[in-house]
């Protein structure tokens, strides 16, 4: 079985699949040119804390005029003017403009069954059919969706009782997203059914499951999930550290799960750079976290991260598994989304 090393890190041509970018800075373009990364960026409906739509999807289309062989687009909707019984075909006119601007596909966020709510003050669910036309027309245009649906498992449990140090720090700063704090909103299975319910009614769309489709707590729900929508794969952005919680237990199961579904899995990582965040730390935890994720997927060394409080393995892939998830099933599902170069002569 022939593996890569450490070094061969920046050899091997590599796309990070899930990054936000809201500001004009090339931050993270540069990281990215420097250690032979592409980036998949997206717009993503976060209020108040990202730009309006029209701002994210400017900066995104800018970036990627400007630089096409690193970084290529999705685009997102709002649900802005949900109530009104046009609201498909408002957002469909406005995606259709995103598309032919090179947008590769569309964004959904967790705020679409955790925390939008309708004139009657009913949670809007991802199962609500007022979605299907805007999922048909994407399916219609060869586009993807990318789905962030409901949170990882943790979200439904007590901060002690977190598996990783991450999810722990994330829930403590946004108690309005942790829903163990909620028992009257819908549980975790009812956001898992929400989805799935929708995919049963549009197969044949082009689907990414972000962060392990919120099944990062076990390989065996993922791979059931995937089994489930042959149109499916996941991406596993900053969700590395869930499968590092399994490795500890069972590191010949993960490494079997990432073989046998190495066409359905993408590496993401999902850095974010904002107006005001500071480039240089960017770069070094950028850099930081690239180099352990390729550390744990190529070799057999034992390791540490942040998220866990024990050691643990890495998996050793072969390499034509790290190759898959790290470049060519992206490529494979965004065909032309990155060009050599945009300027003639
Ligand atoms: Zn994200």
């Amino acid at each position: 079985m022939e593996c890569y090393t450490i070094d061969d890190f920046k050899q091997v041509p590599k796309i990070d699949t899930h990054a936000h970018i809201n500001t004009g800075e090339k931050t993270m373009i540069d990281e990215a040119r420097d250690n032979n990364f592409r980036l998949m960026v997206m717009a993503v409906d976060v209020v108040p804390e990202y730009p309006p739509m029209e701002e994210q999807v400017r900066v995104l289309l800018k970036h990627h005029l400007e630089d096409p062989d690193i970084l290529a687009f999705s685009t997102a909707f709002t649900l802005e003017d949900w109530d009104e019984p046009d609201w498909s075909d408002r957002v469909i006119e406005k995606i259709k403009m995103d598309f032919n601007n090179g947008s590769i596909g569309i964004k959904i966020w967790k705020n679409i069954g955790m925390d939008k709510i309708d004139k009657n003050g009913k949670l809007i669910s991802l199962e609500d059919p007022k979605f299907d036309p805007v999922f048909h027309f994407i399916k219609e245009q060869d586009k993807v969706l990318l789905s962030h649906a409901g949170e990882p498992k943790n979200c439904w449990l007590p901060l002690e009782q977190m598996t990783v140090n991450s999810d722990r720090d994330y829930f403590s700063k946004n108690p309005k997203f942790h829903m163990y704090n909620y028992p009257e909103l819908p549980s975790y299975e009812d956001q898992m059914n929400a989805r799935d319910n929708m995919l049963e009614r549009n197969r044949g769309l082009t689907f990414i499951g972000a962060h392990l489709a919120s099944l990062e707590w076990s390989v065996d729900e993922v791979s059931a999930f995937l089994d489930k929508f042959p149109d499916a794969s996941v991406d596993l952005a900053e969700r590395i550290c869930h499968l590092q919680v399994q490795s500890l237990k069972d590191k010949t199961k993960v490494r079997d799960f990432l073989i046998k579904y190495q066409d359905r899995i993408l590496y993401g990582t999902d850095f974010q750079q904002l107006e005001g965040t500071d480039p240089s730390e960017l770069r070094k935890y950028m850099n930081k976290v690239w180099m352990s994720d390729w550390k744990y997927f190529n070799t057999n060394e034992m390791m540490s991260v942040p998220q866990l409080n024990s050691e643990f393995q890495g998996l050793q892939l072969p390499k034509i598994v790290v190759d898959k998830i790290y470049h060519l099933n992206a490529e494979k599902i965004f065909p032309n989304a990155w060009r050599i170069s945009n300027i003639a002569g």
